[in-house]
């Protein structure tokens, strides 16, 4: 489209996010959607009971920036008590709208003309973009196939003197690697000693399987004094709609992420931070989500038993990848769409995540998802 007067994009290699296209798609054609991540089931109805009593309590103003003071405590003794690390609820915990929201801070925050950010691919969607937004310089190195995992000897002849971030993801997106105890000894190796720093994407915390720990920067002083730690209530609770999240890092990251925070969203909104301080008061639910979620990756890797799919190892958060070269030869895109359209199934392709490598012939599904759902999907799936 042509506008009378200059314009250049920000993000020249940007479209819409292929969550929102494969959304619309399986909206659009009536296909199960097993592509954006987000739960079809509802969240417990005692967290929107309580969102709705602090709303007729009159708690409909705008929440102290850094968030509402008892789920700043709430999200510190999680912390203390799951990774035995204390963050401070005044100046270590922030509350954002959103883990992305959160990513974007932080990079932000640090990262700037003449730094270099590295990342993982496949990576996050959003990484690249608020790196090249801070004006800094995406410096990409490859997980390595077949099981995703960190090639160290690259990842450390990325660095440079001008490496400002890494961005870690554990529990991994698109898929679900995970961070072992002899990654972060390989991390501690690589960043003793210099002034990087490590945004650590740990929205999937509370969703790790098989008896794995998660390995947050948060158990490791050594990690966790140069770490932001992002979280995601979303994922937690089952509320990816109320975009909700949060960052704690050490007072010094803290400080200089709530000046980026304050002035994108300002606050988060205020009924659903009190209602979710009330819900953390339990941890229990919290240490339920793993095996919930493994028993449906169970059921959804069970029912696709028989299928031409061949699954990749998943060790964490709610996403299967599954090898289709049994299948075509077609690029992940391509064949994402025609199983949409020909097999009323919606998943998402691993090349948006990519930035260096071809795309392998793997499509993500998510299982977050009723049983009936995903029996309903892996019927169509098993005829592909
Ligand atoms: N995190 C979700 C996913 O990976 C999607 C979030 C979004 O649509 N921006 O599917």
């Amino acid at each position: 489209m042509s506008v009378p007067f200059r314009l250049e994009s920000r993000l020249p290699r940007v479209g819409t996010t292929i969550f929102t296209v494969m959304s619309k798609l399986a909206t659009d054609l009536g296909a199960i959607n097993l592509s954006q991540g987000f739960p079809d089931f509802d969240c417990d109805p005692a967290l929107v009971d309580a969102v709705s009593r602090h709303m007729r309590e009159g708690r409909n103003q705008y929440a102290p920036m850094q968030g509402v003071p008892a789920l700043r405590q709430a999200i510190a003794g999680k912390y203390a008590a799951f990774h035995g690390h204390r963050y401070d609820p005044d100046s270590e915990v922030t509350v954002t709208s959103g883990g992305t929201e959160a990513i974007f801070d932080a990079v932000a925050a640090v990262a700037g003309t003449g730094d270099e950010v590295i990342v993982l691919e496949p990576c996050y969607d959003s990484y690249v973009p608020g790196i090249e937004l801070s004006g800094a310089t995406p410096v990409i190195v490859s997980l390595e196939l077949p099981d995703y995992a960190v090639n160290w000897d690259a990842l450390r002849a990325a660095v440079t003197p001008r490496t400002r971030v890494i961005i870690i993801n554990t529990p991994h997106n698109p898929t679900g690697a995970i961070l072992a105890a002899h990654d972060i000894e390989q991390l501690k190796a690589l960043v003793r000693g210099t002034d990087i720093l490590i945004v650590s994407d740990e929205v999937y915390e509370h969703i790790i399987f098989d008896g794995a720990q998660h390995e947050s920067m948060a158990r490791h002083a050594e990690l966790a004094e140069r770490s932001f730690i992002i979280g995601s209530f979303g994922k937690t609770f089952h509320i990816t709609g109320w975009k909700v999240g949060y960052a704690v890092a050490p007072a010094a990251l803290s400080a200089e992420l709530r000046k980026v925070h304050q002035f994108v969203t300002f606050s988060t909104n205020t009924p659903v931070q009190h209602a979710l301080a009330e819900m953390m008061a339990n941890p229990d639910g919290l240490r339920r989500l793993g095996p919930f979620y493994e028993a449906k990756r169970d059921l959804f890797l069970g029912l696709m038993d028989g299928s031409r799919f061949r699954p990749l190892p998943c060790r964490g958060s709610y996403f299967q990848l599954m090898d289709y070269s049994g299948i075509t030869n077609e690029a992940d895109g391509e064949f994402a769409v025609r199983l949409t359209r020909e097999h009323g199934v919606a998943s998402i392709p691993t090349s948006p995540f990519l930035y260096r490598s071809s795309a392998p012939k793997v499509l993500r599904f998510c299982f977050a998802k009723k049983d009936e759902t995903l029996e309903r999907a892996a019927e169509r799936l098993v005829r592909v």
